[in-house]
């Protein structure tokens, strides 16, 4: 298919991502469609008549996960996958997941119209419970098919009603049999908008997804000397908020060397049994630090503790830093990324390459097999919003990359040209 260039129905997509959006509509323009709820069923079903009517086969496995396949020439052949959730934030928009989804589906529907046959056989997945707004964690099932949950935790979480997942499936009808792990993948292709303002603000048409940036969590505290507010001098004090504070301006400034791809934020503060007229003695803040490149994230560690051991001694204060979490930086398949950058070529649409900045299916996908994402622009970068937005030519232009990319990676070919190579 080297030369040939396909290409999807872009109003029939978007005729479906109207008719989804309508389940769980909200007065505000979005959608609200919890995982698992009545309105996840009605929009799992949905999905599910559509991809019979593309002649696929369809089914759930233990985790709710709802696949659908169209078969490849090659009966032993693992599938190429495509997919995103159905689910949405409580005030959730029109393109988060369903986007992944239905273009997906739509790629299908342009390989049925072109008569095209792929070797490999095609698989689109929507994920259970992906955006973690009704049970966490997020992206709950594709970590249990990647292997990084168990089944077992996943079913025993619980919702704010204390409803555990296991009976959600069940109250949904989305619990299947199929076993839920080792289940052999060729690759993986996400489509999904971007959640930010960077494509926008560039003027760029589709991110070709390189991965997702190291996350790693901390938590600072520092320590001082409780006193009175009225009583003590100024150079007598130890003052654990105003230390924080420093600290709190020069990761900031330090930070700044690893821009742009670095981020730094400190989102909790904590004065443990403030007063307003008590000098603070024990202030914990929360640090963040995000970067695509493990051996940066490193660096920014060190940074992050040696900025604070300067400013606490300079103050005479205590400064402890417990590290909390970590999440590594997860690199995407070279050949898959090349696969879409080589699409997006092709059709010839302004391109650039991204970061993940936020988590994605995709991201538990990619330490399970070779995974790759396109992104497209969100307007004003807003999403986990009723208010979400995106361009039907942008939501076309993801998705014919996405074909393109799926079909060169599955195989594809019309048969009769494949006839007449091979009796040439
Ligand atoms: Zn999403």
């Amino acid at each position: 298919m080297k030369d040939n260039l396909l290409h999807i129905d872009g109003p029939r997509l978007w005729a479906s991502l109207t008719e989804m959006a309508k389940i769980g509509a909200t007065a505000g323009g979005g959608v609200r469609r919890l995982a698992l709820t009545e309105e996840d069923r009605r929009g799992r079903e949905l999905f599910a008549t559509w991809c019979r009517e593309a002649g696929m086969s369809v089914w759930t496995d233990e985790v709710g996960n709802l696949f659908a396949r169209r078969a490849g020439t090659d009966a032993n052949a693992a599938p190429v996958m495509m997919g995103s959730h159905l689910d949405t934030q409580p005030e959730g928009g029109r393109f988060d997941g369903v986007y992944g989804v239905l273009a997906a589906l739509e790629v299908v529907r342009a390989l049925n119209d072109a008569d095209i046959v792929t070797d490999k056989p095609i698989e689109i997945c929507s994920w259970t419970n992906e955006e973690g707004a009704r049970f966490t964690p997020a992206m709950l099932g594709s970590a249990v098919f990647a292997g990084a949950m168990t089944l077992d935790d996943a079913l025993a979480r619980t919702d704010a009603e204390g409803v555990t997942l296991g009976a959600a499936l069940d109250a949904c009808g989305a619990r299947g049999t199929r076993p839920v792990q080792g289940v052999a993948v060729d690759s993986y292709f996400e489509a999904h908008i971007e959640q930010g303002p960077i494509l926008e603000a560039n003027g760029t048409t589709i991110g070709v997804v390189t991965g997702g940036q190291a996350i790693r969590w901390f938590d600072v505290t520092v320590t001082g000397v409780a006193a009175h507010a009225g009583t003590t001098p100024m150079r007598y004090r130890k003052d654990a908020f105003f230390g924080a504070a420093q600290m709190a301006l020069e990761i900031e400034r330090v930070m700044a060397r690893y821009a742009p791809l670095g981020l730094v934020t400190i989102g909790q503060i904590q004065v443990a049994n403030s007063s307003r007229n008590t000098i603070a003695a024990n202030l914990t803040f929360t640090v963040d630090l995000r970067h695509p490149d493990d051996a940066q994230i490193d660096a920014m560690e060190r940074d992050l503790r040696a900025v604070c051991a300067s400013a606490a001694a300079a103050r005479g204060l205590g400064a402890q830093i417990q590290h909390c979490w970590t999440s590594p930086a997860t690199p995407f398949d070279a050949a898959c990324v090349g696969l879409v950058a080589e699409a997006v070529e092709a059709l010839g649409y302004p391109n650039e390459r991204i970061v993940s900045g936020a988590g994605h299916d995709a991201i538990h996908l990619a330490r399970y097999c070779p995974t790759a994402m396109v992104f497209i622009p969100c307007v004003d970068g807003l999403s986990h919003n009723e208010a979400e937005d995106a361009l039907p030519e942008d939501v076309t232009a993801g998705t014919n990359v996405l074909l393109n990319a799926v079909a060169a990676r599955a195989g594809a070919r019309v048969p009769q040209a494949a006839n007449a190579e091979a009796d040439a």
